[in-house]
């Protein structure tokens, strides 16, 4: 979880609030998710906004808190979802220690 108030406040700022998540879900028998067309009771279909947003945790049994370690491990987080495209740039960007090993490389081919 973002350790502090200000980077908490980033990662709640990520959501689009477009609600997407907010559909219940069923696994196929391929291992798939699909999304159903049912909504969480608490969304509200013509803002798309959560309805107990601050509350959410504590009357939604089934809504989770997304963190960062949340969102690399789950599948049923949609392609468009803020936090998923987070996490493919997150992966897409090497780390110091890649691109050092990646540099050494290329110096031992030359
Ligand atoms: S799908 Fe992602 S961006 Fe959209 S409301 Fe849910 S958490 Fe926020």
């Amino acid at each position: 979880m973002p350790e502090n108030e200000t980077d908490r406040k980033k990662w709640e700022q990520l959501c689009k609030q477009c609600g997407l998540c907010c559909f219940e879900k069923t696994r196929l028998p391929n291992g798939r998710i699909m999304t159903t067309r049912i909504p969480c009771r608490f969304l509200d279909l013509h803002t798309r906004q959560c309805r107990v947003y601050e509350h959410r945790f504590e009357v939604g049994e089934e809504c989770q808190k997304l963190t960062p370690q949340l969102v690399a491990e789950v599948d049923w987080l949609p392609e468009e979802c803020a936090y998923v495209q987070w996490h493919k740039q997150q992966c897409a960007v090497p780390s110091v220690e890649q691109t050092d090993t990646a540099h050494r490389k290329s110096k031992k081919r030359r």
